[in-house]
């Protein structure tokens, strides 16, 4: 499929919006007090610090909602004002925070099911409307739903249109994509409907495999064994390795996507000289500004001397996943949890460690004068901050 010449005409019809319905003072209100917070404001005011009995909280400089996010919700909310009756869909979450779909939910906007990993449209009907997440949609969604006569509100952010952009360009230019990503989150699953040939990287081992290979080092029923869900239909790694570009999921790691496009520079470099490098490689950084900003934030907080930290985000959020791995680099003591009931009752926490499954852990505080590091997701509202810290206090106090 053209994937360009689809979007430039979907972008034209007069079913499609991605710009909002100018409601924004309208729903600021509603917006204000479901998600904002007095209690973090003034957090935020005193140096990100809060002192209560034995309990210190050292929030992070960055952290919470950003951007894209802030503006998928706000235009989700638009999209309720704006067709007041109409059946509204979300496929299948706006961002990756369960109090902010609960809300959509009251609202009455319908969430689109998954099962492994395929979701049902059959609910879909002719002049529904159709919010698209902040992480995007696949191009053959959109064609779906296009099809369907859906109206579409696209919330996709800008910096996840830029990655779109770049395997766009890959294509082009007849250079296979290696996106930096998770195979099955939903923001590489929509990149690489926007690729032509394409392999997903997770971390830098996989990418050292992929190197190994291009230098002649690695088998190839091995290797199609392990990138067989992760690669364009008909991949062929003896052919499709030549010429490279590398992109990534907006929410990686920052240092590791830097490092991955390192080693496939050197890697080109390796094999085709200096001369040729260019032929052979494209790289480009789509890490957006504020997970590397959240991601920065909490790199300086954990130098800090903490007993634990608590992360807080969805469980399928990326960027929380990310400042839990830098929390846990370093042997903190973390919790991942993705709503405030997950604390209590009593002294417990139930919690996701990295990779594992949810466990619970009693007693949770320790005795004795504490000092908690709190960050949360670029898809967490300070509402839920304020929740976890209140718990927090209450705990403290028993
Ligand atoms: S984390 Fe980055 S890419 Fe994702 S919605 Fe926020 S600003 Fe956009």
């Amino acid at each position: 499929m053209d994937t360009r010449a689809f979007k430039r005409s979907l972008h034209h019809s007069d079913r499609y919006n991605r710009r909002g319905f100018g409601l924004g003072e309208e729903v600021a209100g509603s917006l204000e007090q479901a998600y904002q917070s007095d209690l973090i404001a003034s957090i935020r005011e005193n140096g990100h610090q809060l002192r209560h009995g034995r309990l210190s909280v050292k929030l992070a400089e960055a952290f919470g909602f950003c951007w894209g996010v802030e503006r998928a919700v706000a235009m989700a909310y638009e999209t309720r004002r704006h067709y007041p009756t109409e059946r509204i869909w979300i496929t299948n979450e706006i961002i990756h925070n369960p109090s902010v779909n609960d809300h959509l939910r009251e609202m009455n906007v319908l969430f689109i099911s998954v099962e492994d990993g395929v979701k049902d449209f059959s609910g879909v009907a002719n002049g529904d409307v159709v919010i698209l997440p902040a992480f995007g949609a696949t191009v053959q969604e959109m064609q779906l739903l296009n099809e369907r006569g859906c109206h579409i509100v696209d919330t996709t952010c800008p910096w996840v249109s830029k990655v779109w952009n770049t395997v766009e360009k890959h294509k082009k230019h007849a250079f296979t994509s290696i996106i930096h990503g998770k195979v099955k989150h939903e923001e590489t699953l929509a990149t690489s409907s926007f690729a032509g040939t394409y392999l997903v990287v997770l971390d830098l081992a996989e990418a050292q495999l992929v190197c190994d290979y291009i230098l002649g080092k690695g088998d190839r029923d091995a290797f199609m064994a392990r990138f067989a869900k992760a690669c364009s239909p008909g991949f062929d790694p003896d052919r499709d390795l030549l010429r490279l570009g590398v992109a990534n999921q907006t929410t990686m790691l920052k240092s590791e996507t830097e490092e991955i496009g390192r080693l496939f520079e050197r890697t080109m470099l390796q094999r085709f000289g200096p001369t040729e490098l260019n032929d052979h490689f494209l790289a480009f950084n789509t890490i957006c500004d504020a997970t590397q900003e959240r991601q920065d934030a909490m790199f300086a907080l954990v130098d800090e001397p903490l007993d634990l930290m608590v992360v807080i985000g969805g469980y399928n959020s990326s960027n929380t996943t990310h400042l839990q791995e830098i929390a846990v680099s370093r042997g903190i003591r973390s919790f991942h949890i993705d709503t405030p009931e997950r604390i209590g009752p009593g002294n417990r926490i139930q919690h996701k460690p990295l990779g594992g499954e949810l466990e619970v852990v009693e007693p949770f505080l320790p005795a004795g004068p504490l000092k908690v590091g709190i960050t949360s997701g670029a898809s967490t509202p300070d509402r839920v901050v304020e929740d976890v810290i209140g718990r927090l206090i209450d705990l403290a106090d028993a």
